[in-house]
């Protein structure tokens, strides 16, 4: 007959089966069923962790393999389901309200320089562009009332040669 020691006690007993890990002890057989759990959480974890990055390095490989096929894909995907994504971008969106509002706030505050070059950038190509448009109205404005002024002079000088016949 074998005889086994117990890892949770340190005492040697007789499996009744060859599987048999612990003791018939209460306190060794949910030792031995814990450590069993736990092994099984390890090990599914480390399968499915396993499968996770199979499963990515192959996309990954797809992808490069037909950037073409892939990108009609999405387009495909985005297209068909434009109402799910925008519900799912509105939920992240409510869900993450404060993340997102951080992550803004910390793009601004990393890119505060930037952002105000391009902002003082836009002021200045837009003043000079209204400038332009105030100078250009303001010509065809003098232009226009150069030609009533001499309409309304011509007319006057007209009735005053009427008025001594
Ligand atoms: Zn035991």
């Amino acid at each position: 007959m074998i005889t086994k020691t117990c890892p949770h006690c340190g005492i040697a007993f007789k499996p009744a089966r060859r599987t048999q890990r612990s003791c018939a002890r209460k306190r060794c057989i949910a030792a031995q069923a814990a450590e069993t759990r736990d092994r099984i959480t390890k090990y599914q974890a480390a399968y499915r962790a396993a499968k996770r990055k199979k499963g990515a390095n192959r996309s990954a490989a797809y992808r490069a393999a037909h950037p073409n096929k892939h990108a009609q894909y999405q387009a495909t995907y985005r297209a068909t389901h434009r109402e799910q994504i925008a519900e799912y971008q509105a939920a992240y969106r409510a869900a993450n309200r404060d993340k997102i509002a951080e992550r803004h706030a910390a793009h601004r505050a990393a890119n505060r320089k930037k952002l105000a070059r391009r902002t003082a950038a836009y002021r200045a190509a837009l003043r000079d562009e209204i400038a332009r448009r105030t100078a250009a109205a303001n010509a065809a404005n003098a232009k226009k009332r150069a030609k009533q002024n001499a309409a309304s002079r011509a007319a006057k000088r007209l009735s005053k040669a009427r008025i001594k016949r």
